[in-house]
């Protein structure tokens, strides 16, 4: 028989060649796709006592003839009548998938179909310039051959082939041949298919085995043999289609190896997803160590599978973007596929689909922290880059995740926020009735300061994450009454201002002419001398930078800042503490000499605790006191 494609082909196989998919590679997906549909309807029909013959081998064959210049795919499944190759094949876009489905409906669950992908099987005249199908149905039909070179023309001709089920021959064209290369299509097959639920062989390869006949060696080691064995490509029931319940820690740690052969750290945990109502989601997610890695680099470790077959790993429109810093699995048919990803965002399955997760992820971690604490806590240095991400751009998971959010200070204790409250509320409630939360970017540069205020009986928190700025401005929002400030924002009976402030030893007269003398020694541009009525045992002279200055500085350089901020200066205030003993001596020293070398070690001193006295400055300060101890 002689016929016409429908559907106005003529016009429509450029547009196959060059646009269906702009990545060439994918026609092998929808075709060994097309093969485990055609295996998985027989494996139906079988159990459901339609089809009563053998089943047999179902190992689905890729095989290249290079000579020929041709790529086979060969299945034993279903198979198709000369009726049906008229109807599914030459009717583009007719999906006999979703006709299958109508038929069957009710009788099977969603009979695990791949298809839906519509165009998929013409996607081979992406890279063939003649495609045939050699096909025998499970019914007692004569087999038939279908010719197509890509015109609207095809042919279709009674076919000797006995085996039931199908084989598909592209001859490759010449701009594809690529795909004759043995690595490249092993490399496409392994992309897309590793978990396709039917067997796939590719070729063969060898294999060391101990021989059968038990002969042993000089050593007496059993000699090995090489045996040739097919090259079977994908793993039919990968791990996150079983059930949980049958499943130990360490058979998701192997699936992790499994998913990424290169990486040597294992996960600090797992979420095994498993829905099918009312949209049909599974999946493993890793939860990977955070800690020394930069937020960035984490990225597009997710799979993204519809019925096991590879479909993306970049699946920022699907999930929130702080979760695309898990690693693992999900698999939705309900997921759409060739659609435009701004598309992806706006549809409704989607987005329960993404709300889900996050629903998941919050709800593993409030389990964690609920069962054993302990653990929950060795692993939150792992877990905060995430946890503070996830916090700042969702507020289901901020709600979820707020009261299992933990607090370390810097006696390495973790606290939630209710009970760092409770702890600190003697303490560290200012005249206005803020609870003052206290922290330090880094315990070890403001050792002074973090000394002087647990003397005092505060609480400093550590708090260094990339996210830290943007972080505490968000939960200051969020909760009543707690402000955030670093212990170095400014001295420490300002940080938490009361109503009984201490009186001042100097009167404004005597300020005036401090200012111009201690002004002189350092840059105006980045310091402003400011008296602070202080503790006598506080340092006379200190450095602090406003909170609020340094914040809009730190959040203007990792993004999201209001204003273009990030080349904004660094400004700091030199505390000058009017009640010490030095600053009352400074007056009444007449020597000018003497009295220019005191502000100088003073204001270099201060520097100094802040690690910001370096250079000449530094070099000068060193011998200067040298020559004190001399
Ligand atoms: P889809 O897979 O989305 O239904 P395709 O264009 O890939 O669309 O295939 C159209 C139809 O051709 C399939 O639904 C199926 O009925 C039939 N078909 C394709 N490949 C095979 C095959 N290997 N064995 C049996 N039938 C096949």
């Amino acid at each position: 028989m002689k016929g016409t494609i429908n559907v106005q082909a003529e016009n429509i196989f450029p547009i196959i060649k060059k646009f269906l998919y702009s990545d060439h590679e994918i026609f092998l997906r929808e075709l060994v796709s097309n093969a485990v549909d055609a295996t998985t309807k027989l494996k139906t029909i079988a159990r459901l006592g339609e089809f009563k013959g053998d089943v047999g081998e179902t190992t689905i064959e890729v095989k290249i003839d290079a000579k020929k210049k041709t790529l086979h795919i060969i299945d034993n499944g279903i198979g198709m009548t000369e009726d049906e190759v008229e109807k599914y094949l030459n009717q583009v876009a007719f999906s006999g998938a979703s006709e299958f489905l109508k038929e069957y409906e009710g009788k099977v669950d969603d009979g695990g179909i791949i298809g839906h992908f519509g165009l998929g099987f013409y996607s081979a005249f992406m890279v063939s310039k003649k495609v045939e199908v050699i096909t025998k149905s499970w019914k007692d039909e004569t087999a038939v051959k279908w010719v197509c070179d890509g015109s609207p023309e095809f042919t279709v001709t009674k076919s000797k082939k006995t085996q039931r089920g199908t084989e598909i021959i592209l001859h490759i064209d010449a701009e594809s041949e690529e795909f004759l290369e043995d690595q490249r299509v092993e490399g496409i097959l392994t992309k897309y298919c590793k978990f396709l639920p039917v067997s796939i062989k590719f070729g063969t390869r060898t294999e060391q085995v101990e021989n059968a006949k038990g002969e042993k060696d000089e050593e007496g080691n059993l000699k090995k043999e090489e045996v040739t064995v097919d090259n079977l490509i994908n793993n039919p029931n990968p791990l996150w289609k079983k059930s949980p319940s049958e499943l130990e820690k360490e058979d998701y740690t192997a699936f992790y190896r499994e998913l990424y052969p290169m990486t040597f750290e294992e996960p600090l945990f797992h979420i095994h997803i498993n829905v099918d109502y009312p949209f049909n989601l599974t999946g493993v997610l890793f939860f990977p160590k955070l800690a020394k890695h930069k937020v960035e680099l984490q990225k597009n470790k997710i799979q993204l599978y519809s019925n096991q077959v590879f479909i993306t790993d970049s699946v920022e429109n699907v999930v929130p973007e702080f979760l695309t810093l898990l690693h693992g699995v999900i698999d939705s048919p309900d997921i759409p596929l060739n659609v435009s990803r701004s598309y992806l965002q706006s549809d409704a399955n989607v987005k329960k689909i993404s709300s889900h997760i996050t629903k998941k992820v919050a709800d593993k971690l409030a389990e964690m922290y609920k069962n054993d604490r302990q653990d929950f806590e060795t692993k939150w240095p792992d877990m905060q880059v995430f946890m503070d991400y996830g916090l700042l751009t969702d507020e289901k998971f901020y709600e979820r995740i707020q009261p299992v959010y933990l607090l370390k200070n810097t006696k390495d204790e973790f606290k939630t926020f209710e009970e760092y409250t409770e702890h600190i509320k003697g303490n560290q409630v200012d005249k206005d009735g803020n609870t003052i939360f206290l922290y330090s970017n880094n315990p070890e540069a403001d050792h002074g300061v973090i000394q002087k205020a647990e003397k005092r009986g505060y609480d400093v928190l550590e708090m260094s994450t990339p996210l830290t700025a943007h972080l505490l401005q968000h939960f200051e929002t969020k909760m009543e009454k707690v402000l955030f400030k670093r212990v170095d924002a400014d001295a420490l009976d300002k940080l938490i201002p009361r109503e009984d402030t201490v009186e001042s030893n100097l009167t404004e007269d005597q300020k005036n002419i401090l200012t111009p003398m201690i002004q002189g020694v350092l840059a105006k541009e980045t310091f402003v001398v400011q008296f602070e009525s202080l503790d006598e045992t506080d340092q006379p002279m200190m450095i602090t930078q406003s909170e609020f200055m340094r914040r809009m500085k730190e959040q203007a350089e990792i993004g999201g800042g209001m204003f273009g901020m990030s080349n904004m200066p660094e400004s700091y205030n030199l505390v000058v503490n009017s009640n010490h003993p030095l600053v009352s001596k400074l007056l009444i020293e007449e020597d000018e000499e003497k009295r220019g070398a005191m502000v100088q070690q003073a204001t270099d001193l201060a520097l100094l605790s802040k690690g910001m006295l370096k250079g000449e400055k530094l070099t000068r300060f060193i011998e200067r006191s040298t020559e004190l101890i001399g």
